[in-house]
């Protein structure tokens, strides 16, 4: 394990090392180090990123024991200059050292096992073992975690044989019999784990709970640490200020204030819906009043809605037997009666291409829109001219 540099030391994100091979599989150089700082993907953790002298490091896998580096340009020197990615790898040790934080709480509190990791690129995850996870466990188990934090434990991270996995306390049982590498927060847990960590658990800063779903038989958790989980708070602060000055409210009080508004939205909405049902019913008495024939035309005005054609529709048809053309804009309701043999849908359809109209319906009421006000106006007489031959 000594040319496994980051394991040595975890901080170093500069190296000079010397080549050991380069094999060209699919157009990509795959590079052997002497010594390495660069982490292969693995244990949940994805690989590190950066370069080998100004060639960039398209990917890092461990294979047989061997770290490669895929790069694209070939290199012709035997020494190369190792750049680590630096803010990369950090964002991977706070989320990895936050999540043994994590576990730990959940193991050693609420007897929850993890079962899966994943770090990803915005935010990690842990899976326990629970189907659910009540508010108040969620809550005190990030503040458990927030004050180990503050305790800022020692991380130690060290190699162990077979034999002596006997003489530590493991929260969990190792995968594999040699190499065993050991990370411990000490006095607190202790796991097999072949992850880059921090020095103490100080460095991760801050753990937030994002937010947690139910995952199968488990309960997913999604989290952010340090810069990550402050740069969440800055943002999620921001928006609750705007609103809070949004609404004349205090911080404290927005949410009941945003709550109270969208009850009296929604009892507005109601009102209104209850308006526009009454007016549909006195202008449909009107019309009917003023018909001459069975076929009426309305054209309303710009600003009343579709649907507001469709309920004057209704009403109209409430009181007696009609074909019902309303139009508003470049666009038609056509309605009739669940008695009529009149079919809306397809009376529609009939003509609708030859006037480049767009739409459908059913037996008693189809909608259509027209590209232009002339062309509606021409379907309608069309429309119209049919109806009269037919009856
Ligand atoms: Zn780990």
């Amino acid at each position: 394990m000594q040319n496994r540099q980051y394991y040595l030391d975890p901080f170093l994100s500069e190296f000079d090392t010397s080549i050991v091979s380069a094999s060209l599989i699919e157009d990509k150089y795959h590079v052997v180090l002497e010594n390495t700082i660069f982490y292969p993907e693995g244990g949940g953790q994805p690989s590190d990123q950066g370069y080998l002298n100004d060639s960039k490091i398209l990917h890092v896998y461990e294979k047989d024991n061997q770290i490669y580096h895929v790069i694209a340009d070939k290199l012709y020197e035997s020494k190369v200059k190792c750049r680590l990615n630096w803010d990369r790898r950090f964002y991977h040790m706070q989320h990895h050292s936050g999540q043994h934080l994590m576990s730990a709480v959940f193991y050693h509190y609420y007897n929850y096992q993890t079962k899966g990791f994943h770090l990803g690129e915005d935010y990690a995850t842990i899976d326990i073992s629970t189907p659910t996870l009540s508010n108040k466990i969620i809550a005190d188990a990030e503040t458990r975690i927030n004050k180990l934090i503050y305790q800022d434990i020692p991380i130690r991270c060290y190699f162990i044989t077979k034999e002596q996995i006997g003489r530590i306390n493991l929260r969990k049982k190792p995968t594999i019999d040699q190499d065993i590498r050991i990370v411990e927060f000490a006095g607190l847990d202790a796991v097999p784990c072949c992850g880059t960590h921090l020095k103490s658990s100080g460095q991760v800063g801050l753990l937030k709970i994002i937010k947690t779903e139910k995952y199968k038989s488990l309960t997913r958790i999604y989290f952010l640490c340090g810069q990550q989980a402050q740069q969440d708070f800055q943002f999620k602060h921001n928006i609750i200020v705007a609103l809070a000055h949004s609404f004349s409210s205090s911080e404290g009080d927005v949410l009941e204030r945003v709550e109270s508004e969208i009850e009296s939205k929604r009892a507005l909405a109601q009102e209104y819906k209850h308006l526009q049902k009454q007016a549909a019913y006195y202008q449909a008495k009107e019309i009917v009043h003023k018909a001459e024939k069975d076929l009426i035309i309305v054209n309303l005005d710009a600003r009343k809605s579709t649907d507001y054609a469709i309920l004057l529709a209704d009403e109209i048809l409430a009181i007696g037997n009609y074909i019902v053309i309303i139009t508003v804009n470049n666009r038609l309701v056509l309605a009739v009666n669940r008695t009529a043999a009149f079919h809306c849908g397809k009376s529609m359809k009939k003509y609708l291409s030859e006037y480049d109209g767009r739409g459908g319906g059913n037996a008693h009421l189809a909608q259509a829109y027209f590209p232009t006000k002339e062309k509606m106006k021409q379907f309608i007489i069309q429309l119209e001219n049919s109806i009269y031959q037919n009856g």
